[in-house]
């Protein structure tokens, strides 16, 4: 545990005080970036920093995602919110980062970047924390934000003793709501709602979705993926593949469509989600397969390609008639209607919407209400897809917020 800065009254501190709130990948990018020039401290709530990023390695760290021909920044609402952060910190830069702290990535075949084989999250982590010491950045654990007191003081809790410390700039990058274990609880809102400065509640995002299954098919095909599928809800559409479950549905051709299912939920519309089992054949095609086949289970298996979960989802979603008669049942197993119930809690998905809301903040990422306090990462209320996305925006934002106070100190961009 390193010494806690404590305010000084002579002018001994010859560099700028910085103090970031949490140690994710965020306030991790911003205390690298500012480390050179100003006197960093860096606390964590838990006794680790990076905690999140340590579980969201767990199956296979996706660092960021090559941009779509529409730009990277389309990927992220409220649409512009992302831009100058991915201007400066493009997929480019997180390429010449991971270098520079001696963690190749690869882009594969699905446009998701990772950490080249044999490097883990742990050692990506360790990489950062140890050139953070390098660079003259001090990392404090079990350390708290309790209150922002002005824009330049604030209380912490360390030990169970409040501290109150200052500042020429607090940076707070304190996570989203999910995962709560991980120590990003979302549990900072009323530190600026003292200020009254807006916080919205958090909502799952990236998250999976409860369906009313009939017990008989979760005993048999819980658990079994439905392949080379599209799913839509309203306008929004996505291919790919998504598991059933006890509880429903998850996976990735699903969370795209989770803001749009979030706000029929809010609106109090009902939830409905349409499946195309045969997104690449039209009805006649599937039907021609068929031949003199009688409509039946087996036949319909064989010549339309579906696994028996597809095949059993397929009957629970039509009606007998339909089933009966292959042009109708070829029809319908492009567009099944699936009524959703609910998402998932907050507590269970990738991602949150809502905490700290944007209208709160200057393009700088600087606080309207208090100016010498920057916010970066998922705790502001953005919202991107899974994929890489979410990692990439947050080290942006936190890249962002550090430049940012580098121009108010009048130091030229280095990064
Ligand atoms: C299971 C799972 C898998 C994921 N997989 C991916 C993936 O493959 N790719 C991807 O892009 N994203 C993924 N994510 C999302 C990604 O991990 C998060 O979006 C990202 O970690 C958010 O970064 P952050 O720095 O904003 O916040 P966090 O990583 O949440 O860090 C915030 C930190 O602030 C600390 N803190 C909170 N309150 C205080 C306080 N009062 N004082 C001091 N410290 C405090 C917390 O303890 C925490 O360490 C995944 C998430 C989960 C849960």
């Amino acid at each position: 545990m390193q010494k806690i800065p404590q305010n000084s009254d002579n002018n001994s501190v010859i560099k700028p005080k910085v103090l970031i709130f949490g140690a994710g990948p965020a306030g991790l990018r911003t205390a690298w970036v500012l480390a050179p020039f100003c006197d960093v401290h860096l606390f964590e709530k838990e006794s680790m920093p990076g905690r999140k990023f340590m579980v969201a390695g767990k199956g296979g760290l996706n660092l960021s995602h090559s941009p779509p021909s529409s730009g990277m920044a389309s990927v992220y609402s409220p649409p512009g919110f992302m831009n100058a952060a991915l201007e400066v910190f493009s997929v480019k830069a997180l390429q010449d980062w991971m270098n520079e702290l001696g963690a190749g990535v690869f882009t594969g075949s699905s446009g998701k970047i990772f950490p080249e084989k044999g490097i883990t999250p742990r050692m990506i982590l360790q990489a950062i924390i140890t050139s953070l010491e390098e660079r003259g950045c001090t990392i404090h654990t079990a350390c708290s934000l309790q209150s922002i007191d002005t824009a330049d003081s604030c209380t912490i809790l360390q030990n169970g003793v409040k501290v109150k410390l200052s500042a020429d700039y607090i940076v707070v990058a304190l996570g989203g709501a999910s995962w709560p274990q991980t120590g990003s609880d979302g549990k900072w809102t009323g530190i600026f709602r003292s200020h009254s400065i807006k916080t919205l509640p958090f909502r799952p995002s990236n998250c999976g979705v409860n369906i009313s299954w009939p017990e008989n098919f979760v005993q048999h095909h819980a658990g079994k993926p439905l392949k080379n599928i599209r799913l839509s809800c309203g306008e929004k559409s996505s291919a790919g593949e998504v598991l059933i479950t006890r509880y429903g549905l998850e996976g990735y051709a699903l969370y795209p469509l989770i803001p749009s299912l979030r706000r029929m939920e809010e609106e109090g519309m009902p939830l409905q989600l349409i499946i195309d089992l045969k997104p690449v054949n039209d009805p006649l095609q599937l039907v021609s397969r068929l031949g003199l086949k009688q409509a039946e289970s087996g036949n319909y298996r064989q010549a339309f390609g579906l696994q028996p979960h597809s095949l059993a989802l397929a009957k629970l979603l039509t009606e007998k008639n339909t089933f009966e008669n292959p042009l109708l049942f070829a029809g319908a197993i492009k567009s099944l209607s699936l009524q959703v119930l609910s998402l998932r809690p907050v507590e269970e998905a990738i991602s949150t919407v809502g905490g700290l809301a944007l209208e709160e903040v200057n393009s700088d990422l600087s606080l309207k209400k208090l100016p010498g306090v920057y916010a970066a990462g998922e705790m502001l209320d953005w919202d991107a897809p899974t994929g890489g996305w979410l990692i990439h925006g947050c080290f942006a934002t936190g890249n962002h917020a550090a430049l940012s106070i580098l121009k108010r100190l009048g130091i030229p961009p280095v990064v």
